[in-house]
């Protein structure tokens, strides 16, 4: 029928592929590049003639991007849009999913750069509404959620509020002025991340980052009305753990143990993407985790959603870089 076909084409789920260079400690290394973006749309595993290689050697999607494309393009082809219905009353989210080295945080702070600057280049052009832009930022990190924007490393609780969703308590926010205050609050956010036991790296590869920007606007002509309509919406930049912390709790089997290794909002928001995707089949068990707790009213439903799968291209990745692909296969 008409309508639920609508339906499901309104909650596709974005899925790009972006495929990062060797590095140079790769290169030192005299590792070999065994992926390759053959044209626009599709990856192939070139290495075909290793032993005991049973898995597909292509993998096609709407597009995928070599190391050389700079995130501009990325970005222009998707998450852009995706970004700018914030402005419009609509949420949205935008991940970036992949192991640890493959280009998450590289392709994050690109995107949410570029968003930032056209959201302000759209309030400026739209001087008939009165727009209020919000910051915020938190990190997950087993299951604790951290200001980002706040130097008390105290975790911060979960509500649910009956018309809001879950929310999170006393979670800072800051009216944001323009691209410098932006940058201002980024630096104050990676300060934070800095501080603690964990080594930055060991953290960034378990922990979760969120920033949210959350939009307001009214039509200036009825400011103060009553018939002021007022339109806002969030949008989500979600630098993800490292997939590595949920491909190991799956390849261990359906039992899975709490632990070092195991990321339930990983593992949660997997199932969650994989049931958006095929057209809401069942029960979404968003309760079931804090990142697809607070992210819910972001993910299906009228939000838009995007996600950014990343590799790395090198021989002592391939097992991660096919589960990545996987991964990005059920999602689209
Ligand atoms: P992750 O956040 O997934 O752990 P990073 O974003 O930190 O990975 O990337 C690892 C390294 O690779 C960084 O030094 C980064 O600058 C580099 N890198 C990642 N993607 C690209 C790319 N597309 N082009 C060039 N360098 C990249
Ligand atoms: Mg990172």
């Amino acid at each position: 029928d008409k309508a639920q076909v609508h339906v499901a084409r309104e909650e596709k789920i974005l899925v790009l592929v972006r495929l990062r260079p060797l590095n140079d400690k790769e290169i030192l290394a005299n590792e070999a590049a065994d992926w390759e973006c053959i044209n626009d749309t599709t990856v192939l595993y070139r290495n075909t003639l290793r032993e005991g290689s049973t898995f597909p050697s292509a993998y096609s999607f709407d597009r995928v991007y070599r190391g050389e494309c700079p995130t501009r393009q990325v970005y222009e082809d998707g998450p852009k849009e995706v970004a700018l219905s914030v402005v419009k009353g609509i949420n949205s989210s935008i991940f970036a999913y992949g192991q640890t080295s493959s280009g998450k945080t590289y392709t994050m702070t690109g995107i949410t750069e570029f968003a930032v600057s056209d959201i302000f280049d759209y309030i400026f052009k739209h001087g008939d509404r009165a727009f209020v832009v919000k910051f915020s930022a938190i990190e997950i990190y087993n299951e604790a959620i951290r200001d980002l924007l706040s130097p008390d490393s105290t975790p911060l609780r979960l509500r649910d509020d009956p018309e809001k969703g879950a929310v999170v308590e006393k979670n800072r926010e800051e009216i944001l002025r323009d691209w410098n205050h932006f940058k201002d609050l980024i630096s104050v956010c990676e300060a934070q991340r800095k501080i603690g036991e964990t080594s930055l790296n060991e953290r960034s590869s378990r922990s979760h980052q969120i920033i949210k920007l959350t939009v307001e606007s009214s039509a200036r002509e009825f400011l103060g009305k009553e018939n002021s309509t007022t339109l806002m919406a969030s949008v989500n930049f979600i630098d993800l753990a490292g997939s590595e912390r949920a491909s190991q709790a799956l390849s261990a089997g359906a039992r899975l143990k709490e632990g070092c290794h195991i990321n339930r909002s990983l593992l949660t928001l997997g199932t969650v993407i994989r049931k958006l995707s095929n057209g809401r089949q069942g029960h979404i068990n968003f309760r079931d985790s804090k990142l697809t707790r607070i992210l819910q009213p972001c993910l299906g439903g009228n939000a838009r959603t995007a996600i950014v799968c990343t590799l790395s291209p090198a021989r002592s990745h391939v097992e991660q870089t096919r589960n990545t692909l996987l991964f990005a296969c059920c999602a689209k």
